[in-house]
């Protein structure tokens, strides 16, 4: 085969980091989305243990880490703990150094963030490094705007790519920008929802909604 078409495409791995304080449907949807769109292989959820960039979570590491496990159940998300075992600040450089590693330079490797996340993205540690180690895909999220000057626009300019299968064709190296259907939810909005007693069902897994109710979270 010629052209297009001899490009073989890659396994594709892609991570999604979060707090997770807690879980909820904007996570599970956009995370099951995206891996039916651009055919991913494997989608990782990736609790933070020790945010660097964030106030210190309502609840304990484990007890995030437990409604992840709850809510995907039932799905073919997979939970990736190995930030809740290393000590110290949780920096997603280093796990993606790690991944990098374990997974050689065959693979592509892609780190998932909302537009949110993306507009504070260059106060990560070294957020310079990502695009050598990994793809960066930018998911919408409701009410949260891309940056139109300065150096993330910059970042944006140079490596966006148009083609979704730019991902499976090299390891790293592009940026994905993916507009998948709203979910104007935030764990922000689920926290202050239940500590003010107002019914939070629809936007979080019933599992993880009783989790919360059994270990009385965000009272
Ligand atoms: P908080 O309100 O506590 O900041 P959050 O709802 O933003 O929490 P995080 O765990 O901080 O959740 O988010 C993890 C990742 O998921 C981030 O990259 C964020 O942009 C993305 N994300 C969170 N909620 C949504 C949503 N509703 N739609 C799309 N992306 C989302």
């Amino acid at each position: 085969m010629h052209g297009l078409f001899a490009r073989q495409s890659m396994k594709t791995v892609a991570i999604f980091g979060g707090t997770f304080d807690p879980i909820h449907n904007g996570h599970l949807q956009s995370a099951l989305e995206l891996k039916r769109q651009l055919q991913l292989d494997e989608v990782r959820l990736l609790p933070c243990h020790r945010p660097p960039h964030r106030d210190t979570p309502s609840c304990s590491s484990s007890q995030r880490l437990d409604m992840v496990q709850l809510a995907v159940t039932d799905t073919d998300l997979i939970v990736d703990e190995r930030e809740m075992l290393r000590p110290g600040l949780s920096y997603s450089i280093d796990t993606l150094k790690q991944y990098r590693h374990e997974l050689g330079n065959d693979v592509s490797l892609c780190w998932i963030m909302g537009t949110d996340a993306f507009a504070q993205f260059d106060q990560w540690h070294r957020w310079q490094d990502f695009l050598s180690l990994a793809h960066i895909i930018v998911i919408s999220r409701p009410g949260a705007k891309l940056p139109v000057v300065g150096p993330l626009a910059e970042l944006a300019a140079q490596y966006q790519c148009s083609d979704e299968n730019e991902l499976q064709v090299r390891p790293n190296g592009s940026v994905l920008f993916l507009t998948l259907q709203p979910y104007p939810i935030s764990a922000t909005g689920i926290r202050s929802a239940i500590a003010s007693n107002q019914s939070v069902e629809r936007f979080l897994p019933t599992a993880v909604l009783n989790y919360i109710h059994v270990h009385q979270l965000y009272q």
